[in-house]
């Protein structure tokens, strides 16, 4: 690994938990699944929720005789996605048998990537809250097949299969053991995913099971050599990965401590009780058998359509974090909290144009991504648009309300969608900034509390009762400086 933070070399600095003197180490294996609207070797539909078994061609089902042929489009996204992930991609890559048994993969294989991937190395920068940035080294990434899905809960004496999914390309992104710490890990995969988004060659939902990662975890003294490791299969969720990995450290740790030894196995998350159980042990482990696919020809890809591809990457996290921090001058930790999802950092973008920067980053993440957090809204269906918000934002700058005030107006847009020099007006919200209106109101004030007078002779600090009262009776509506300047004078004078 290769760090900026030369403290997260050690581990010290990002472990959460109590696990003392150990470090733990966890490389993930992720598998998202191609954005394509046909198969990986078949030109059936890949629609999400269709009916069992309505998307299966003769190939997906595994007919005799029917033979596999590459869909071009998987290929160029797996080839974007490397580029994505800075990675080398290899002209030359193998498709192999990955043999077993199981009633969801007719065919008795799966058509895999073994010893040649399409995609070799690579790295992801992970941004840490306080400001570090973690290099994750990609192993490698190749192209697969998924399964088809047994379904066990449909009849009380037998299983049924649906072949929807058999045959869907997947990519099998393999990072290097570069982590250690849940917090890390758990960074790492949304930030795998917001790259993926932002490529369009996963959509990364994962619910839906389209971006699913099995976690290595293993534990040992800084500094020694790598603990034997246990892989935790199938996690479709950042908060499931992070709570896996914290129980299974643990675990190892309690082990070993305890003058055990740690068993190379495969375990499952169960996500209710909030442990990992074993599920099968390395010596249960399959022998594949890998062998290159007769049926298919290795991949040989033309440098010139890599530079095609390339050419057409979109701006990317990292480089989008870049320039907020140069164009905005915004903090590294807010510009990658507003690039993590493209629509969201193209909203920002739009409300910060030709405004001031740090103040549209404050009401876009603070106010608007807190308000449809509780809402439970994509930034694509917020009541309030960019264009609005922006509006409400010169508002304040132009002194017409002020950032009180405008956070009721706020809430009203989210409300009625409505526009906020309009709500403004509708409602008798401008700033009073007629210094006669507001000068009396003062002098009303001074006259009628003699003792907090007195109270502020004493101490000064007082003046924030006045300056409260002030508020108070203008509705809040009076220009808090010229508030301040007003009742300084005269209770000074
Ligand atoms: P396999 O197919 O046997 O799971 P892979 O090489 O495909 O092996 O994947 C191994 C994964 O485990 C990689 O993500 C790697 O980073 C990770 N890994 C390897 N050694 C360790 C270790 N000692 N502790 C934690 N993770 C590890
Ligand atoms: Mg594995």
């Amino acid at each position: 690994m290769t760090t900026k933070d030369p403290e997260a070399t050690t581990g010290q600095k990002h472990i959460e938990g109590a696990t003392g003197p150990w470090e733990i180490v966890i490389g993930l294996e992720v598998h998202a699944q191609v954005t394509s609207s046909a198969k990986l070797f078949s030109g059936a539909s890949t629609s999400f929720g269709a009916e069992p078994n309505a998307n299966v061609s003769l190939v997906d089902a595994a007919m005799p005789g029917m033979l596999p042929v590459i869909n071009r489009y998987c290929v160029e996204q797996a080839i974007r996605t490397g580029l994505g992930l800075n990675a080398a991609i290899n002209l030359y890559s193998v498709f192999d048998r990955k043999n077993y048994f199981y009633p969801d993969l007719p065919q008795g294989y799966q058509i895999s990537q073994y010893k040649q991937p399409i995609v070799g190395e690579g790295v992801v920068e992970v941004d840490m809250p306080d400001g570090s940035v973690v290099e994750v080294g990609i192993e490698r990434l190749h192209l697969e097949q998924d399964a088809g899905k047994s379904i066990h809960d449909l009849h009380p004496n037998m299983s049924y299969v649906d072949l929807n999914r058999s045959g869907v390309a997947l990519m099998e992104i393999v990072s290097k053991p570069d982590m250690r710490s849940s917090e890390q890990a758990g960074l790492y995969v949304s930030k795998l995913r917001s790259i993926l988004r932002y490529l369009g060659t996963c959509d990364g939902n994962m619910e839906q099971g389209s971006l699913r990662a099995d976690v290595n975890v293993s534990v040992r003294r800084p500094g020694k050599p790598f603990g034997t490791r246990c892989e935790i299969k199938n996690m479709n969720s950042v908060r499931f990965i992070r709570a896996a990995i914290e129980y299974e450290a643990r675990r190892q740790i309690d082990v070993i401590e305890g003058g055990g030894v740690i068993d190379q196995e495969t375990r499952l998350f169960d996500s209710v009780n909030g442990v990992t159980r074993p599920m099968r042990s390395k010596e249960e482990a399959h022998d594949y058998r890998y062998f290159p696919d007769p049926d298919l020809l290795p991949l040989e890809l033309d440098q010139v359509w890599i530079e095609d591809i390339k050419a057409t990457l979109p701006e990317l996290p990292d480089q989008k974090k870049k320039r907020f921090i140069d164009e905005f001058g915004l903090s590294p930790y807010d510009a990658s909290v507003l690039v993590a999802d493209r629509d969201r950092a193209g909203y920002f973008e739009e409300v910060a144009e030709g405004r001031d920067a740090k103040m549209a980053a404050n009401w876009v993440t603070s106010e608007l991504f807190g308000a449809l957090n509780k809402q439970g809204l994509d930034i694509t269906e917020s009541p309030v648009k960019a264009a609005a918000l922006g509006q409400l934002i010169d508002l304040i700058k132009d002194g017409t309300i002020s950032g009180k005030i405008a956070k009721q107006v706020f809430e009203i847009m989210l409300e009625t969608g409505g526009d906020p020099a309009h709500i403004v007006e509708e409602r008798g919200l401008k700033q009073v900034t007629d210094t006669g209106a507001i000068e009396a109101v003062v002098d009303k004030i001074i006259a009628a509390n003699p003792d907090k007078v007195e109270e502020y002779k004493a101490k000064p600090k007082a003046l924030g009762w006045f300056v409260g009262q002030v508020m108070q009776a203008t509705q809040g509506k009076a220009n808090p400086k010229t508030v301040n300047e007003l009742l300084k004078k005269k209770l000074d004078g």
